[in-house]
């Protein structure tokens, strides 16, 4: 089914407390079409009062008592499962949102929203299975842990996968039965304010959910130092994560999980099918025009099969096709905005300088909108910038190395440890590596495979904690022991 060119955008405001409210100042931002540069729409744009009144709903919905608090945890899933049924519902319309506000392709549109269900489905089923322990405790009491929600939880996303973020924050969040308050990127907030209307009509008590649209340093800090706010998510740059931790910790010390940048290595061994790496790799880092926290960034290949992989690359390269997302066929829309595709063309530039070899792109497509020719470098070393910071964007830089410890000590050398992939038919080889490189995720023989049911997180400054599976349900949760007297213990 085609999407329309431009959906009719049904929802602009704040919402708190089940209802849709505009900013207590009266101001609004524009959101932007990345295809063109010009104004969507207005939205009101949230800041520290709006926060304050969001996290007074949310926490008057988790009061001791309250009927979020009450129900039961089979209910709770339930809702989960009505939300992700109405997501289901209305997928082409949620992804031509995030379509228009993002400017990736539709069809790559529809399957985040595909994967945003699963992951709500996921969730839904573990509401009534998050359990505590009774424990064989010294002396004559009874010991047993009840595993609590953390309480109001305050939630910053970034814009690369606008709905997905949503779900990878709100699935275990409702799960522990938190209450939440979501700050969404400033990029891309119509398919949050969007999802709240489902909320309601899914029938979550008011409160649970509230969604505060507006700028980082304004709503997103009123957040990160709220005194009653629990728990703050981050996802987003290593640098406001730095921001958000000490902001938490300067407040309330509130519980913070953040999942942060990276600068991926991507390592493939001479004994693999070169097509099929070269395939990868360039999806490794041409998904989501390179804005993926996660992208295989370092495309490390060894030196037998260097030359022959760089010209692949670069024809795979030459081939993919950047133009409009709602056209069948294109693999690549614009970069975000305009912030980003500065940098990226600046990253582009650097690499120049530094003696990388341009093997193709580098360059805007078309004379509107944030455009760029997907690009590969040649002859990348590991000091240039192109090798050590994070892009974001569609640009593949390939590093020749020789032997396998060589190239352990080369990909870890990074601050970043979020994800890492390797391609060999030598199995000893590949469990070397699983064992040696410092990632999160690290995947054999394919890459960026994340799911609803693996957990997803950085190693050192790329992120603490993990979201999805089961692991993210830590994050969310508080145990409390419970020990009391007892007359006697029997075994
Ligand atoms: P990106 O580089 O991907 O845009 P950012 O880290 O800048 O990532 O932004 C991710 C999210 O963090 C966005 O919702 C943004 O508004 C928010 N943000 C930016 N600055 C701050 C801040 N000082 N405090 C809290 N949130 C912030």
């Amino acid at each position: 089914m085609p999407a329309p060119e431009k959906p009719q955008i049904r929802y602009t405001q704040i919402f708190i407390n089940n209802e849709f409210v505009n900013s207590e100042s009266g101001k609004v931002f524009a959101t932007i079409d990345p295809c063109s540069g010009e104004k969507i729409c207005d939205i009101q744009e949230g800041d520290k009062v709006d926060v304050d009144a969001a996290v007074v709903a949310a926490r008057n919905a988790i009061k001791f008592g309250s009927p979020w608090r009450t129900m039961d945890a089979s209910q709770r899933g339930k809702l989960i499962d009505k939300f992700a049924s109405l997501m289901e519902r209305d997928l082409d319309y949620i992804a031509a949102l995030d379509t228009l506000d993002n400017g990736k392709p539709f069809t790559d549109a529809k399957e985040d929203i595909e994967f945003s269900i699963n992951v709500m489905r996921y969730y839904a089923g573990w509401c009534d299975k998050i359990t505590g322990k009774t424990i064989p405790v010294d002396g004559d009491y009874f010991t047993f842990t009840r595993i609590e929600p953390v309480g109001v939880v305050g939630q910053i996303i970034p814009w690369n996968y606008p709905t997905a973020m949503v779900s990878w924050k709100w699935g275990p969040a409702l799960a522990c039965g938190c209450t939440i308050v979501m700050k969404p990127a400033e990029q891309t907030p119509l398919s949050a304010i969007y999802l709240c209307a489902l909320i309601k009509e899914a029938g979550f008590p008011p409160g649970v959910i509230n969604v505060v649209p507006g700028f980082g340093p304004t709503a997103g800090a009123a957040v990160a130092e709220h005194m009653d706010i629990d728990k703050v998510a981050f996802t987003g740059s290593t640098e406001i994560g730095r921001i958000v931790m000490a902001a938490a910790a300067k407040s309330n010390l509130k519980r913070v999980s953040l999942e942060l940048g990276g600068k991926s290595p991507l390592i493939i061994f001479s004994d693999t099918d070169l097509d099929n790496a070269v395939e990868w790799a360039h999806a490794a880092i041409m998904n989501n025009h390179g804005q993926n926290c996660c992208a295989g960034s370092r495309t490390f290949v060894q030196e037998e099969i260097y030359d022959a992989f760089v010209a692949k690359a670069k024809a795979i390269a030459d081939k993919r096709v950047v133009g409009s997302p709602w056209a069948d066929g294109t693999q690549q829309g614009p970069q975000v905005d305009d912030a980003q595709f500065k940098k990226i063309l600046s990253f582009v530039e650097s690499g120049k300088s530094e003696g990388a070899k341009l093997q193709s792109g580098g360059v805007r497509v078309g004379d509107k909108g944030y455009f760029v020719r997907p690009t590969v470098f040649s002859d990348v070393t590991d000091d240039m910038k192109i090798a050590t910071e994070e892009i974001f964007g569609p640009v593949q830089s390939i590093l020749k190395f020789k032997t396998m410890e060589e190239v352990i000590e080369r990909a870890n050398k990074t601050s970043y440890g979020l994800a890492a992939g390797v391609f060999t038919n030598d199995i000893s080889k590949a469990m070397m590596m699983v064992q040696a490189l410092q990632g999160g995720s690290v995947w054999v023989n394919c890459y960026d495979i994340v799911t609803q049911q693996t957990p997803f997180g950085g190693f050192k400054q790329s992120g603490i904690g993990r979201e999805l599976g089961e692991y993210a349900l830590k994050e969310y949760s508080e145990v409390k022991t419970v020990t009391m007297k007892i007359p006697q213990k029997n075994s």
